[in-house]
C-alpha cells in the first residue's frame, strides 16, 4: 500500500514514519510512504503558500493553487484516482473500522492542513473523505496523518510479525483487549492469573473474553452498551 501524504512539512512527517515496524514495513515494501511538499507547487515569488481570509478573522489560510497542483502531481503518477484524505477537526472521528476499509486502498493521498486550514474551494474539488482524530483542535494534520498511516498500515498483510495480534487487539470485536502478562510469575507481589498457565487453551479463551467484557464495561459504558445492542 502507498502513503502520499501531501505538507508543509515533509521532515516531519517522514522522521516519525521511519521507526521501528512502519520503518520495516517500509523496508520489506509491503508499504510506502512519500511527503509531498506542498510548498513546492506555490507560483508566488516569495514561495509563500498561505494568505489573508475573505471576510476577516484571525489567522492565514493555505491557498488553492499550491494545493491543488501538488495533489495532481501525485494523482497524474497513479494508476487510478485515488481517495484523498483531509485531516480535519470536522470530518468523521477515526476509529479501527475506518482504518480498515482505508487499507483496502493501493493507494491513499492524506492532505495536512496548517494555519486556519485550506481554502474551501480546493478541498471540493479534491477531497473525498474528511476526517477527524478526536474533538479537539491541532496546530496541523502532520500528527493526525501519522496516526492514520500507523492504524491503517497494521492492517496491511505481513506488517505485524505476527498476523493473529491486529484480530484480538482492542476494538476488532467491539471490545476492549483483556490484560496480559509476561515474566517473572510474580512481580512486586502480583502473581499472574493461574488459569494463564493451565494449559487449557479453551479456558483461557473464556477467562479472556470475561475479563474483556468486564473491562469495556467499566472503561468504555459507550462501546459496552453497543456490543450488548449486537
Ligand atoms: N480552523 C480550523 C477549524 O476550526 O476547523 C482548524 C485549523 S487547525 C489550527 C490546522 C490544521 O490542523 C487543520 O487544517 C487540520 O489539517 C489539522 N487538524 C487540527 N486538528 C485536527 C484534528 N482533530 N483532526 C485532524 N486534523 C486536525
Amino acid at each position: 500500500m502507498n502513503f502520499h501524504i501531501m505538507t508543509l512539512f515533509p521532515d516531519m512527517v517522514m522522521n516519525t514514519l521511519d521507526t521501528s515496524i512502519l520503518a520495516r514495513a517500509m523496508n520489506n515494501g509491503l508499504i510506502a510512504c512519500e511527503a509531498v511538499n506542498i510548498r513546492d507547487y506555490t507560483l508566488r515569488k516569495n514561495n509563500r503558500v498561505d494568505d489573508y481570509t475573505y471576510g476577516g478573522g484571525a489567522g492565514m489560510l493555505m491557498q488553492a493553487q499550491p494545493v491543488y497542483d501538488c495533489w495532481k502531481s501525485i494523482q497524474d503518477r497513479l494508476p487510478k484516482k485515488s481517495r484523498v484524505v483531509f485531516l480535519t477537526p470536522q470530518g468523521r472521528v477515526f476509529n479501527q473500522k475506518i482504518a480498515e476499509d482505508l487499507s483496502k486502498e493501493d493507494d491513499l493521498i492524506l492532505l495536512c492542513g496548517h494555519y486556519e486550514g485550506i481554502d474551501e474551494r480546493v478541498l471540493d474539488e479534491i477531497v473525498t473523505d474528511n476526517i477527524s482524530i478526536g474533538d479537539y483542535v491541532l496546530t496541523g494534520g502532520e500528527l493526525p496523518a501519522i496516526i492514520l498511516v500507523d492504524a491503517i498500515s497494521r492492517f496491511v498483510p505481513g506488517v505485524l510479525g505476527n498476523e493473529s495480534s491486529a484480530s484480538t487487539d482492542s476494538f476488532q470485536d467491539g471490545l476492549l483487549e483483556y490484560p496480559q502478562y509476561s515474566r517473572p510469575e510474580v512481580w512486586h507481589d502480583k502473581r499472574v492469573p493461574e488459569i494463564l498457565m493451565s494449559g487449557d487453551h479453551a479456558k483461557v479463551d473464556a477467562w479472556r473474553l470475561e475479563q474483556s467484557i468486564e473491562r469495556t464495561r467499566e472503561r468504555r459504558p459507550d462501546l459496552y452498551k453497543s456490543f450488548l445492542a449486537k
